[in-house]
């Protein structure tokens, strides 16, 4: 995990469009799932937003204290673990409105080629039996936000101690704990951008599964930031159940830390 790779370029979204001619080439359900892809930067943009006020928070909270006082530091660590249960009913709803909002977008994607679908297959669609993977993505959202603050107080903990072991003026020790903030800000970053893919990735995954479709097409973002090993499985047809392991990491596109591909679903004839 190297900090650069947590940069979110407000261009994103531009650049994840194919050329123009080559798009005009694709027929429309390949261009409302690119669409649909470019509304999930918008939805990850304002996540990014409200997860990175958790990693302010918790800035300000560390900053609060007398760092070089090391007697303070179990103070420090468990007014982190409050705010972790202080910010839990917040991260129920933040997390919700960001399920919901990626579901929504979902559908709105699938009822974009709903022309080319006939009407029991629309109807099925709208009726596929989402609610458990939405569950499962809040509850995982909770806990994700939650952690940005118990991980920082774990890491305030850590740095004391091996501090204090390898002998730090007080000085140095606090200067290292003042990076928590930004070691949070970053694990904010990644949560937003993971979460987001991931979610997307799940709710297209059993809307499609429910329909009969074995799989999709993987596509990336199509910029020079696509790792060379998501660049190499764009185009390719990808079933449901056999995610690829791509770099000791098993998962579908757009499921996988940091990936911005997505899954235009192959639906049966
Ligand atoms: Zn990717």
């Amino acid at each position: 995990m190297q900090p650069s790779r947590y940069r979110i370029d407000p261009r994103t979204c531009p650049s994840c469009l194919r050329p123009q001619n080559s798009l005009l080439a694709q027929d429309r359900a390949g261009q409302s799932a690119r669409s649909a892809h470019i509304r999930a930067r918008k939805i990850e943009r304002e996540y990014t937003r409200r997860l990175r006020s958790v990693a302010r928070q918790v800035t300000d909270l560390i900053r609060g204290f007398d760092l070089e006082d090391l007697t303070i530091t179990p103070v420090i660590r468990s007014a982190l673990d409050r705010y972790a249960s202080t910010v839990r009913p917040w991260a129920e709803s933040v997390g919700r409105l960001m399920v919901a909002e990626v579901a929504r977008r979902d559908e709105r994607s699938w009822f974009a080629q709903a022309y080319r679908m006939g009407r029991a297959l629309r109807d099925e669609i709208a009726s596929a039996p989402i609610g458990e993977v939405m569950r499962e993505r809040q509850a995982e959202q909770v806990r994700l936000i939650t952690s940005l603050p118990t991980e920082a107080a774990q890491r305030v903990g850590e740095v004391t101690r091996e501090g204090i072991a390898k002998g730090w003026r007080a000085d140095q020790i606090s200067a290292e704990i003042m990076k928590t903030g930004e070691v949070t800000k970053s694990r904010a970053d990644l949560i937003a951008r993971t979460e987001v893919g991931r979610t997307s990735t799940l709710l297209t995954q059993a809307r499609a599964e429910h329909v009969g479709s074995e799989g999709y097409k993987w596509i990336t973002a199509g910029d020079s930031d696509v790792r060379a090993s998501h660049k190499a499985m764009n185009g390719k047809f990808v079933r449901w159940d056999s995610p690829p392991t791509l770099d000791g990491l098993t998962g579908h596109a757009g499921a996988l830390p940091n990936c911005r591909c997505f899954c235009e679903p192959v639906l049966p004839d």
